[in-house]
C-alpha cells in the first residue's frame, strides 16, 4: 500500500481530471459506494474459486458479527447499489467511480494490495453497440491522456449454458492430460478450470494452446453479438486483436471480455480490462437485467504516462512572497491575501521561517516559484511589491497589487489553464 506524494499527485489529479470530462463527454454519472460491503456479495459475484475470494480479500468481523471485506474490486458494488436503490426500474444506467481496492496480493511491480481503479459499467443494456461504446470511451481515454500503443484484445465466454459445457470439454482435455499439470493447475482443475488458461508457467504453454477456446463453443446469441461487436469496432476505426485465451479473472463474465495491453509494463501488462456480465444483476438480487463495464489500474496507467513522457501541468507556485522587516512581516499574510483577492489564479506561496534576506531567496528559488514578491515596509504603505524574476531575465520591477495579475499573465502564459 502505497502513499501518493506531492511529486505524483499532478499525475492523478491529470487522469481524473480527464476521465471526468471524457465520462461527462458520453452521459456517464458518478457514483460513491462505500469500500466496504458484506464478504457474501464478493462471494457471489466475484466467486469462491477464484483467487481473489479465496486468499485475497481482506475480511473481517464486526462487532455485529457481520462478515464483511474491503471491497476488491468494484462491479459487485455498483451492481448492489443500483440493484438496492431501483436505478434500473427506468431503463439501464451509465455510471463510474475512481477509488481505492484491496487484495492480499504478491506485491510486485504493478501489483499492489491496495491500488486504484477508475470503473466503469453500462447496466441494462443488451446491446453490443454498448460494449463498443465502452471500448471507444477508454480508446478517448487513451488519445486525451497522449498515450500511445496500448492494444485492445477481445473475447468472448459465452453464455452461462455454453460456458457449463466448455467447462466439461476443458475439464476432459486437462483431465487426459494430468500429468502434465503443475501443482496450481490441478488444483484449478476442480475449482475453477478456467483459470488454467491463465497460468503464466512457460512449461504449459504448449498445453494451453491446444487446449478448447471459449470462441469455438459459442452459443449462438454469444457468437452474434461478438460479430456485432468486432463490425462496430471495425466501423469507428478501432483496432484488436482476437485472444482466444483471454478468459480474465473473476466469475460474473458472459459473452465479451476485452483488455488493453501494453508491452511497456512488464508482467503486469494489463491497463484495463472488462466485458460483459448478463447474469450478475439477478444473482445479486435483482430483476434479471444485462450489464456490461470496464475497471481501468491508475497505478498503472500513471506509470505508462511516467514511461512515454506525459507530464501533467505545472503546479509550481507562480509567487513566493518574501517580506522584509518585522513590519512587512506581520503585514505579509494580509498583503498575500489581498493578492488572491484581486488574482484569483495565483498559486502564491508565502514565506514562513527565520533567516536573512538571502536565505528567504533562496527558500524561494527552492519554491520551483517563478518570481519572488519582495515586500518591505515601504511596500505595504503604499501597496506594491517588488518583483523579481527568479527564472529569467526580466528586471526587478516595483508594481501596485492590483497590476499583478496582467503582469503575471504577459509572463506565464494561459494561467488558468495550469
Ligand atoms: P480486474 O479487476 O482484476 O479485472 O483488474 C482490472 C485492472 O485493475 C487491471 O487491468 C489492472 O490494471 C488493475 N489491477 C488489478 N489488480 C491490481 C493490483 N493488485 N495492483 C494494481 N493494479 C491492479
Amino acid at each position: 500500500m502505497s502513499d501518493v506524494s506531492p511529486a505524483q499527485a499532478p499525475y492523478w489529479q491529470m487522469f481524473e481530471a480527464v476521465s471526468r470530462s471524457v465520462l461527462a463527454a458520453y452521459g456517464y454519472s458518478e457514483i460513491r459506494p462505500p469500500i466496504v460491503e458484506r464478504t457474501e456479495l464478493f462471494r457471489r459475484s466475484v466467486g469462491e474459486g477464484t483467487d481473489i475470494v479465496e486468499k485475497e480479500m481482506y475480511t473481517f468481523v464486526d462487532r455485529g458479527g457481520e462478515s464483511l471485506s474491503l471491497r476488491p474490486e468494484c462491479t459487485a458494488s455498483c451492481v448492489r447499489a443500483a440493484v438496492e436503490h431501483g436505478w434500473l426500474r427506468s431503463g439501464g444506467v451509465r455510471i463510474w467511480h475512481i477509488g481505492p481496492m484491496f487484495r492480499y496480493e504478491r506485491p510486485q511491480k504493478g501489483r499492489y494490495r491496495q491500488f486504484h481503479q477508475l470503473d466503469v459499467e453500462a447496466l441494462g443494456f443488451p446491446e453490443p453497440e454498448v460494449d463498443a461504446e465502452l471500448i471507444l470511451l477508454s480508446a478517448r481515454l487513451w488519445k486525451r491522456l497522449g498515450l500511445a500503443d496500448i492494444r485492445l484484445e477481445i473475447n468472448s465466454l459465452g453464455s452461462r449454458a455454453a460456458q457449463a459445457a466448455y467447462r466439461d470439454r476443458l475439464v476432459a482435455y486437462f483431465e487426459g492430460h494430468r500429468n502434465a499439470l503443475d501443482e496450481d493447475s490441478s488444483r484449478r482443475l476442480a475449482t475453477n478450470p478456467l483459470r488454467i488458461l491463465d497460468s503464466k508457467n512457460p512449461g504449459m504453454q504448449a498445453l494451453i494452446e491446444d487446449a478448447p477456446a471459449t470462441v469455438d463453443h459459442l452459443d449462438d446469441a454469444s457468437a452474434a453479438h461478438f460479430e456485432s461487436l468486432k463490425n462496430a469496432l471495425k466501423d469507428s476505426g478501432i483496432a484488436f486483436n482476437v485472444n482466444r485465451r483471454l478468459v480474465r479473472g473473476l466469475d460474473y463474465y458472459t459473452g465479451t471480455v476485452f483488455e488493453w495491453v501494453t508491452d511497456e509494463l512488464g508482467a503486469q501488462n494489463a491497463v484495463c480490462g472488462g466485458g460483459r456480465y448478463d447474469g450478475l444483476v439477478e444473482e445479486i438480487g435483482g430483476s434479471p437485467a444485462p450489464a456490461t463495464g470496464f475497471a481501468l489500474g491508475i497505478e498503472r496507467l500513471i506509470e505508462l504516462l511516467v514511461i512515454q513522457g506525459i507530464e501533467p501541468p505545472a503546479t509550481a507556485p507562480h509567487a513566493y512572497l518574501v517580506a522584509v522587516g518585522d513590519r512587512a512581516a506581520r503585514a505579509a499574510v494580509r498583503l498575500a491575501e489581498n493578492i488572491r483577492d484581486v488574482d484569483s489564479n495565483i498559486r502564491l506561496l508565502v514565506d514562513a521561517g527565520e533567516g536573512s534576506f538571502k536565505s528567504k531567496l533562496k527558500r524561494a528559488d527552492r519554491s520551483d516559484a517563478r518570481f519572488a514578491l519582495i515586500v518591505g515596509d515601504r511596500e505595504v504603505d503604499s501597496m506594491t511589491v517588488g518583483v523579481k524574476d527568479l527564472r529569467g531575465d526580466a528586471p526587478q520591477t516595483a508594481l501596485p497589487v492590483s497590476e499583478l495579475p496582467g503582469y503575471l499573465d504577459a509572463r506565464l502564459g494561459d494561467r488558468a489553464a495550469g
